[in-house]
């Protein structure tokens, strides 16, 4: 271990010692409340406060986030890991890194205009006021951070649900971000959230009058929720993306692709890869070159028996013990010593197999053989479940790439590379970690969390 991964280490044991020591983290100045009510109301002042700087100001907020943030990725990306139990270091500080500098902040809020011999009518996007965001485990500060920019970019203040699992972690992502507004001259509380982040305490706040929009980070029973909440909401729902291989794919670099996007984080992000459907004629060629990049093959049906009971039941619901866990930790549980840089385990198996059909957020990927391309896509689009997420192919057939991308109807189509391009990661365009498929706002940004209102002028200002 080097002097630096030491000093993050004892940065880390020092927060969490100082945290567990505390019954409760309560820091009101940096947005962290004993009770949901209060911290609802304190977002709504803030936001009270913040729409009263001009752009310019809220654009220097949102920079001194991304500066503070930019220090402290080790801590979230180290903290994360040892709270939750789950995901890589090394990914967690890339994804932190992705969401602090590829997040649009206030230039995503593009005004239109429509002027002619009645006058001039501009369509202007406004804040929502205050939003509730629930946020999820698998990516506690990478959301907090993409929704904080996002949403204050918009003018609005935030109140955080955090998931239980990754409590300290997330609140202590708000109070460094709080820190740095108020640093910066801004006022405090434009993110508040509570100490005790629990179901009971996310009901309060999704009922709550002031809370003017909801955004849910999760899986489908969040997602439901503020569905249900009769209020304006966002869902960011469960994916079950499936990687296509068809036999004019580049092999190698398939293999290469879909082995780095499935172990990223420990499979945990909801865009990787979680099955893989592939031509029988190129199959065996396909998975010679996943072991080549780090993937341990179980072909012993005994001990595929074996792991399936250890990691999941029959409808491929994951075991939460074993989410976002090394894939050598998950073998030495059902006797298999491997190398500890093993990245995925792989096994062929049914199209109908649990861990198919389920999103286990484990760096455990089946394979299925298909005869041709109709087969394929029949079970790509059977598999995503309508989540409407994300999709994988490899190929260099147009046809296939067309139809595919027709058929499934997902928010993220990625053609040949890995998963995590699609969130701009080696793939163009910005990031978000709110990908609103059920809801279809996409991949969120500020002006998914603005208001769109038109202004008409009559009679003046054309000057065409
Ligand atoms: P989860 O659904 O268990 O929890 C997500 C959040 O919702 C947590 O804060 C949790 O406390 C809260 N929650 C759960 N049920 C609730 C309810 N009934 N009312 C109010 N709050 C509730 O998910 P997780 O394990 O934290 O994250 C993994 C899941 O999230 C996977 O299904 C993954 O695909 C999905 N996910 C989706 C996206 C996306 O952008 N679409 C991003 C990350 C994760």
């Amino acid at each position: 271990m080097n002097v630096e991964a030491l000093k993050i280490e004892e940065i880390v044991k020092k927060v969490l010692l100082e945290i567990s020591n505390k019954t409760e983290t309560v820091d009101e100045q940096y947005g962290i409340f004993q009770d949901m009510n209060e911290a609802v109301e304190a977002a709504w002042h803030a936001q009270k406060k913040l729409v009263k700087f001009n752009l310019e100001t809220r654009g220097k907020f949102i920079e001194a986030m991304r500066k503070e943030a930019r220090k402290h990725v080790e801590l979230f990306a180290k903290m994360a890991v040892e709270e939750s139990g789950m995901g890589r270091y090394e990914d967690k500080v890339l994804k932190n890194i992705v969401a602090i500098e590829k997040t649009p902040g206030i230039e995503d809020l593009r005004s239109e205009a429509y002027s002619g011999d009645d006058g001039l009518t501009l369509i202007e996007l406004s804040p929502f006021g205050v939003i509730g965001a629930i946020t999820p485990t698998t990516n506690p500060t990478e959301t907090v951070i993409c929704n904080a920019i996002g949403m204050i970019a918009a003018g609005n203040t935030v109140v955080f649900s955090p998931h239980p699992t990754a409590k300290n972690t997330s609140l202590k992502c708000v109070e460094i971000l709080n820190r740095a507004i108020i640093a910066a001259g801004g006022p405090s509380n434009l993110l508040t959230t509570v100490s005790n982040p629990t179901l009971e305490q996310a009901e309060i706040m999704m009922k709550h009058k002031k809370i003017n929009m909801l955004v849910a980070t999760g899986g489908p029973g969040v997602v439901k929720a503020v569905l249900s909440s009769g209020k304006k909401a966002i869902g960011a729902g469960a994916g079950n993306p499936p990687a296509v291989v068809d036999d004019t794919a580049d092999i190698e670099k398939a293999a290469k692709d879909i082995i780095s996007g499935c172990s990223f984080d420990n499979n945990l992000p909801c865009v990787a890869e979680k099955e893989v459907i592939v031509l029988d004629s190129v199959a065996d060629y396909l998975i010679f070159n996943m072991k080549k990049h780090g993937a341990y093959e179980i072909k012993d049906i005994d001990v595929l028996n074996r792991l399936q009971v250890l990691i999941s039941d029959e409808k491929g619901n994951p075991n939460r013990d074993f989410v976002g866990k090394n894939a050598d930790y998950i073998l030495k549980q059902i006797g298999i010593d491997c190398d500890p840089n093993v990245k995925v385990i792989i096994m062929e198996v049914d199209r109908s197999h649990p861990f198919v059909v389920g999103e286990l957020m484990m760096p455990v990927l089946p394979i299925v053989r298909v005869k041709d391309i109709d087969d394929a896509i029949e079970l790509a689009v059977k598999v995503e479940h309508g989540f409407r997420h994300t999709a994988i192919i490899h190929s260099k057939n147009i046809d296939h790439l067309t139809r595919f991308a027709k058929e499934i109807q997902t928010t993220i189509f990625v053609k040949n590379g890995p998963s995590y391009a699609g969130i701009g990661v080696g793939g163009e365009g910005y990031t978000t970690f709110t990908i609103a498929g059920p809801t279809g706002e996409g991949l969120t940004s500020a002006k998914s969390f603005a208001r769109t209102r038109r202004c008409t002028l009559v009679g003046g200002f054309s000057i065409k």
